[in-house]
This record gives C-alpha cells, structure tokens and sequence, in this order.
C-alpha cells in the first residue's frame, strides 16, 4: 500500500465547504486538437466543489483509503519544519497544484528515498527538479490542458482590466467617489493594439483565438512556427524571436514554460526596448520576468501596466513588491483553478493514480519524466539540464 502526500492550498478562511455561486460546471466536449477529457473510472465529488483546498482532497480520499492507500493533506509545505517535508522521508507519491506549489528541489528528493509518482495536479511542472527526479528514476506527471482556457480567459480579462484600467475605476465605486476623468486618464480601446503572445502553445494560441475579434494585430513567438493556415485563419504575425516581438506591440502576454531560455527574460533591457507605455501579462511564471524590473518600468512608465497570477515565491511575501507596486492588476495564482478548472484536473489526477495502481501506462500526454528521461509532454516542453526547481532562495 502507497503512501501518498497531498499538498493544497487552505481552506477559505469564510470555511468549507463554500455557498457556491452557481449549481454546477458546464462539461466541456473536449480539449482544442482533439485530447480527450480525464476519463478516471468514476469521480468522487460533484464537479463545480472546491476540491483543490486541503478539505476537498481533490476528491482523492474516499478512493484512496478505500484501496488501503495511507492519504496525507496538508498546506504546510515550506521549510524543513513543514509537514510535508516531515512526511516526505516514507511518501511513495506526492501530488501537488502549482498554485500552492510544493517545492521539490534535489534536496528534498534526496530526502525522499520512496518517491516514486510527482503529479502536478494542474499544469506546469517547474517546482519539481526535473533533473533530480530524472536521476531517481521518479515519473512526474501533469494534467494536460486541463486548465489551458481557464488561463487564457485569465489573460484576456487581465490585458482587459489593464488597457481599461479597470481596477482603479472600480475602487473609485467602491470608496464611494465619481471620478470620471481620474478613471478615463488611463483608459484605452484595445481595438486597434498591437498584442503579442510570447509562445503560441496550447494556452497561447487559445487566446490568440480569443483576441482575434477585438480588431486588433495580432503578432506571436515561439520556437516553432504555426502551421501557416492557423496564421492566416488569425491573421497573426510571426516574429522569430522574443526582440523582435516585443518591438512590435503594445501588449504582451507571457505563455512560455520557465525554463534556462526564459528565467529572467524580461530584464531591463528587453523592457527598455519596448515601446514606450506598453503593457504586459505574465501568467506562465513570475521568474520568467526579473521582479525589480518591472517595478522599476511601472514607476519610470516605461511599462504602462503589468498583469498576471504568477508570483515568485508562492505565497509571496507581505511585503512583496509587485503587491504594491503602481498600475498592476495582479492576482494570486487563480486561473488555472477556477472550479471548472478543478473538477478536470482532480479527474486526471485520479486517472493517473487509478492507471498508476493498475500498472497500466499513464497517458503520454500527461508524462513530463518517465524511466529516466522527459517523456511525453515533458520532451516538448522542458529542458533536461535545466537545474534547481524554484525552492524560495535564488
Ligand atoms: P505548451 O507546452 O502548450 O506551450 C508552450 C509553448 O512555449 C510551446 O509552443 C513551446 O515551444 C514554447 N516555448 C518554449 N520556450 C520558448 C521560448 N524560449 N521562446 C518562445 N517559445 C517558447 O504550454 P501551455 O500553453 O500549456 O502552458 C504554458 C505555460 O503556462 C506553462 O509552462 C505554465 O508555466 C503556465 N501555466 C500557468 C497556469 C496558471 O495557472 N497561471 C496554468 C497552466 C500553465 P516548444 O514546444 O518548441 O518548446
């Protein structure tokens, strides 16, 4: 029998379980391209619940304790005080969202000689070193495309909120003011924008969709080019590298993995090469971008607004910069665990557990480290080599 390790975030502090807001999720048909939606043998909760905090166990427990597996929940993951890494040293399986990510750096694999199964309950394995998991021989897996609109969606709202500049305006409501011209002093149509995607992937090209009918010229990069139909169906533009595009718009959104090639992209001087008063949304991951930076582009104006969900490290620190810092419209990390969200990736979480106990394969597309190597998944969007897994101190 497994032991198996499941970090969340916590409960709402209103506690659980919530009063929803709606009585349920729409079922999607499917993922853009053909993937099938999680297909785990049966779910133990009804999707639209709260599932990703400790008290919903991704809908885990029932199933897991009925097979005689030892199931344990917990937020405390930071530190060598934490409970997870009390636990880790008999873990079989770790399973852990990016939202609340669980740090697994070399030294705490190495803290954990029966790790065999990483899951990233969501997408986005960067908090697991590739590198040492590849040398234990653990598998680390992730829910592919189970979230890839819901952060799309996020990225539209947020280049929205950002050229609108809704934030401010609606905290004009709220403390009870009218202020039309401080709301309309920073305001703009996006129709007419230049708006590049940085990385055209599933979450990429989802919004270039998405943004196509607001009338704007749509401009991309990536390391591989579109097929040349999908750029003429958008009508988008191919830049053949980050500085190029760049140059060429005046709103960007970050879809990129965190990898050697993107950790700390967005320095000073790709931002000086910006076009002045220019806006970004970052909701791949914070380190893509170098955090003072930015900070330091709002405040000379260079940068007109900054967006996005990803922080460095999460939770962030109260006195974090990008929590203060002027023109953001900054989120925690939400939008890839909308309820909607949840329900498909704590189904693939189960079906990668269910396949994982049958010693049945687990789905290629779910795969980012198996037998060894970056397999499935993992082989087209992760570099071996790529050293630490964020662990808080770099
Ligand atoms: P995909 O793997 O589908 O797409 C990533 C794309 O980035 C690929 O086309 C890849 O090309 C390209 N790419 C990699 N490196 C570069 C580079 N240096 N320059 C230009 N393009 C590059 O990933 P997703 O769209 O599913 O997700 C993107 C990222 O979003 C994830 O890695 C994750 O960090 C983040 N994410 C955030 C979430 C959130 O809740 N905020 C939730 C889900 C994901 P190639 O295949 O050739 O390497």
């Amino acid at each position: 029998m497994a032991k198996i390790v499941l970090v969340l975030y916590p409960d709402p502090i209103s506690g659980y379980p919530p009063v929803y807001a709606r009585d349920g999720v729409p079922v999607v048909p499917g993922y853009p391209g053909g993937q099938s939606l999680p297909s785990p043998s049966a779910l133990d909760f009804t999707p639209g619940e709260l599932v990703g905090c400790v008290s919903g166990a991704l809908g885990l427990r029932t199933f897991l304790e009925q097979a005689g597996h030892q199931l344990v929940v917990t937020s405390d993951k930071d530190g060598p005080d934490s409970e997870f890494e009390r636990e880790l040293p008999d873990a079989d399986i770790v399973i852990s969202q990016p939202f609340w990510p669980a740090y697994l750096t070399a030294e705490r694999i190495a803290k954990a000689p029966r790790l065999k199964l990483a899951i990233t309950a969501g997408i986005g394995s960067d908090h697991v070193d590739l590198d040492a998991a590849i040398a234990r021989g653990i598998t680390v897996a992730e829910i592919t495309y189970s979230n890839s609109i819901s952060v799309a969606e996020h990225a539209v709202m947020q280049i929205l909120a950002l050229v609108r500049n809704f934030v401010p305006s609606h905290r004009w409501v709220v403390d009870g003011g009218w202020n039309i011209a401080d709301c309309a002093a920073r305001a703009y149509d996006l129709e007419g924008m230049d708006v590049g995607v940085m990385a055209a992937g599933r979450i990429g090209q989802a919004l270039l969709r998405r943004l196509a009918p607001f009338a704007v010229n749509l401009h991309y990069t990536d390391t591989r080019r579109l097929p040349e139909a999908v750029e003429r169906e958008l009508n988008v533009t191919f830049h053949p590298d980050v500085h190029s595009l760049v140059r060429a718009v005046d709103v960007l959104s970050i879809h990129a993995p965190l990898h050697p090639q993107t950790y700390h992209l967005f320095d000073d001087k790709l931002l000086a090469s910006m076009r002045r008063g220019s806006y970004i949304v970052n909701t791949a991951r914070a380190e893509i971008c170098v955090r003072d930076a930015i900070v330091a582009a709002l405040q000379s104006g260079q940068l007109a607004g900054y967006a996005g969900d990803v922080w460095y490290p999460q939770p962030p620190p109260a006195d974090h910069p990008w929590r203060t810092m002027p023109h953001h419209a900054m989120t925690p990390h939400v939008s890839g665990t909308t309820l909607s969200a949840q329900a498909r990736y704590a189904a693939g979480t189960r079906e990668i557990l269910e396949d994982w106990f049958a010693g049945r394969p687990i789905r290629e597309e779910y795969l980012i480290v198996a037998g060894g190597q970056l397999a499935g998944t993992g082989k087209e969007s992760y570099t071996a080599g790529a050293g630490k897994a964020s662990d808080g101190q770099r």
